[in-house]
């Protein structure tokens, strides 16, 4: 069983901001030879169908296709550490923090921290994480959506939600500020609880 420090489940704006955040602190002492996964599956992103003109950094009429693709090659090109799993969805979790198992329609991986980034679709059921499951609290109640009991994104120990699934509204920029949240807390707790985050800077 391929086994890594970190495994987040969901290839979208939340789950890719969080991996490319967490594969930007390579260079740091506190992240060498931290072992991080994404499974990549983009099938029911929300991003599918969208077209996106009120996003910074984001040229308009940008579509959410584009994205999801352009996304995958940005964190293979800058970031090839970070291992892409591509079209496995997850069924189950199980075990605890530092000793999860996360089982997919194709393998078993093991981790030792999880995000779960699959956005708030009421046909969420992986199993090991339904007893968190509730109501969306700021999305129109028809549309039924739903998300994790989590505090400050973290469900229980070992175990972060990043995201729509975390309870924020749906916005692009939300997502991926919601994923780079989590991706600092990890890096955070691998610097001993002394607050992490990666600057890039240019050079003199
Ligand atoms: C039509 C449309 C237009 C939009 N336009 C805008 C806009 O103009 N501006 C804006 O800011 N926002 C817009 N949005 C909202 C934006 O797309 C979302 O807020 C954003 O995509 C949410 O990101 P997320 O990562 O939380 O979830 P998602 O993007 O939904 O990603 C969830 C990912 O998890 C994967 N997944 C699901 N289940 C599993 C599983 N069991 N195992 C593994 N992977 C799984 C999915 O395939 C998907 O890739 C639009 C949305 C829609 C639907």
């Amino acid at each position: 069983m391929k086994k890594f420090e970190v495994i987040i489940i969901g290839g979208a704006a939340a789950g890719m901001s969080c991996a490319l955040v967490l594969g930007s602190a390579k260079n740091k002492p506190f992240a060498k030879n931290k072992t991080i996964g994404i499974i990549i599956h983009q099938k029911a992103s929300a991003l599918a169908s969208g077209v996106f003109n009120n996003v910074l950094g984001l040229k308009p009429a940008t579509t959410g296709k584009e994205i999801l693709e352009d996304g995958k090659q940005q964190l293979a090109e800058t970031y090839p550490h970070v291992v892409q799993i591509e079209k496995e969805k997850v069924l189950e979790i199980q075990g605890e923090s530092e000793d999860f198992t996360i089982i997919t329609n194709k393998n078993k991986y093991h981790a030792k921290t999880i995000v779960v980034a699959v956005g708030p679709s009421n046909l969420f059921n992986i199993s090991g994480l339904l007893q968190y499951v509730e109501p969306h609290q700021k999305l129109p109640v028809a549309k039924k959506r739903i998300q994790l009991k989590n505090k400050d994104h973290l469900i229980t120990n070992g175990i972060y939600v990043a995201g729509v699934l975390a309870g924020w509204r749906s916005q692009f920029a939300i997502a991926c500020g919601s994923g780079a949240s989590v991706a600092t807390d990890i890096l955070t707790k691998w610097n001993n609880g002394q607050p992490a985050m990666v600057h890039d800077k240019i050079e003199d």
